[in-house]
C-alpha cells in the first residue's frame, strides 16, 4: 500500500503569510498584538515562533510574562489596560495558566473584539451558531490542513478526540458546520474502551489531547485524513499523539509533529491579528 501524503505545515504557513502580507501593504496603520504568557518552557517556544512571525509580517507585538505565582487580579488588571488601549488590536493568553488563575474568567475580560483565541463568551456563542468572526487558531489551522487535502467533508465520518476550549470543541463546531458527521470522543469514551472503534471508522480524524501514541497507527481507517495537533516531549524529541510511522502506512493524508499543525497554528494567531484589526477600524468608522 502506498503511503501517506505527510501534511507540510511549514508550506502551508508559507502561503498563508504571502497572503496576509498582501493585505498588511493595503494598511495605512499596523496592527498590534499583545501577549501575554507565563514563565514555562512550553510557552516560550511558542511566544518565540509567534514574535517571529510577527517581526516577519511587519505586526507590532508588546508582551508581558508573569511570574507563575501571579493572582487574578494582577493578570485581569494587563488584560484590561490592553483592552483601553486602542494601539493594540490583539491580544493572546498563553495556555495552560497556573492553577490558582481562573482561565474561563480570563477569557471573558478580554475584549471580544481584541480575542485572537475566541474564548470570550460572545465568540464562543457566534461560533455555535456558524458566525465566528475570529475562531480558535488551532481550530482554524485543522480546518486549514483538512482543505489542503482536498477532501469533501459533507457526509464525512469525522472524529475528534479531545474536547477542550480551545481546540477539541471548536474543531468539532467547524467539521458540524462543513456538514461532516462529526463524533467528539474523551476521556470518557477511553475509559469504556471505545476510542478504537470511532478511531477506526473516521474518515478524517483530528486528535488533541497531549499523550504520546495514544491512537495506534494499526487503528487508522485505510484512506482516512489524519490530523494530529498533540505536542509531546518524548526522549527529548517532539512527537503527537498519534503513531506516526505506522499510521501513515494506512492513513491517505496525515500532518507530521513536529511540521504539521504548529506552524499553521502560529500563522493563525497573525490572521487573526489582522481580522482584529480590521473590525476595531471598522468599528471606528461608524
Ligand atoms: P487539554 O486542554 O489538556 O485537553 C486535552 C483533551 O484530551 C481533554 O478534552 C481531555 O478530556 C482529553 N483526554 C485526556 N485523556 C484522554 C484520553 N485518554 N482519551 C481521550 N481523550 C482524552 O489540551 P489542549 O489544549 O486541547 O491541547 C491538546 C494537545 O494539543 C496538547 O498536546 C497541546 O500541547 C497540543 N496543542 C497543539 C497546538 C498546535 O498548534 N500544534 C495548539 C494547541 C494545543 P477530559 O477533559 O475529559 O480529561
Amino acid at each position: 500500500m502506498a503511503t501517506a501524503v505527510v501534511l507540510d505545515g511549514k508550506a502551508i504557513a508559507e502561503r498563508l503569510k504571502q497572503q496576509l502580507q498582501h493585505q498588511l501593504l493595503t494598511f495605512r496603520h499596523r496592527p498590534m498584538l499583545a501577549i501575554l504568557s507565563f514563565r514555562t518552557p512550553a510557552s516560550a517556544v511558542y511566544q518565540a515562533a509567534q514574535f517571529a512571525q510577527a517581526r516577519a509580517l511587519a505586526i507590532a507585538t508588546t508582551h508581558v510574562v508573569c511570574p507563575t505565582n501571579a493572582s487574578q487580579t494582577d493578570v485581569e488588571r494587563i488584560i484590561q489596560q490592553w483592552n483601553d488601549d486602542p494601539a493594540i488590536h490583539g491580544i493572546f493568553v498563553h495556555q495552560p495558566m497556573p492553577p490558582q488563575i481562573d482561565a474561563q474568567q480570563i477569557s471573558s475580560v478580554i475584549d471580544p473584539q481584541k480575542d485572537i483565541e475566541g474564548i470570550h463568551p460572545h465568540n464562543s456563542a457566534r461560533r455555535f451558531f456558524a458566525k465566528a468572526r475570529i475562531g480558535s487558531c488551532t481550530a482554524l489551522a485543522v480546518m486549514e490542513l483538512i482543505d489542503t487535502t482536498g477532501i469533501e467533508l459533507a457526509g464525512k465520518e469525522a472524529v475528534v478526540v479531545g474536547h477542550s476550549e480551545i481546540v477539541g470543541r471548536p474543531v468539532s463546531m467547524l467539521l458540524l458546520d462543513k456538514l461532516a458527521t462529526t463524533t467528539i470522543c474523551h476521556v470518557g469514551t477511553d475509559q469504556a474502551g471505545r476510542l478504537e472503534d470511532h478511531v477506526r471508522r473516521a474518515e478524517v480524524l483530528v486528535v488533541a489531547v497531549g499523550r504520546p501514541a495514544l491512537i495506534r497507527g494499526a487503528w487508522i481507517r485505510p484512506g482516512a485524513v489524519v490530523i494530529d495537533v498533540g505536542i509531546n516531549v518524548v526522549h527529548g524529541h517532539v512527537v503527537g499523539d498519534v503513531e506516526f510511522e505506522t499510521a501513515r502506512q494506512r492513513a491517505a493524508c496525515i500532518s507530521p509533529v513536529p511540521g504539521g499543525v504548529g506552524p499553521v497554528t502560529v500563522m493563525m494567531v497573525m490572521k487573526n491579528t489582522v481580522e482584529a484589526f480590521k473590525l476595531q477600524m471598522a468599528g471606528r468608522q461608524h
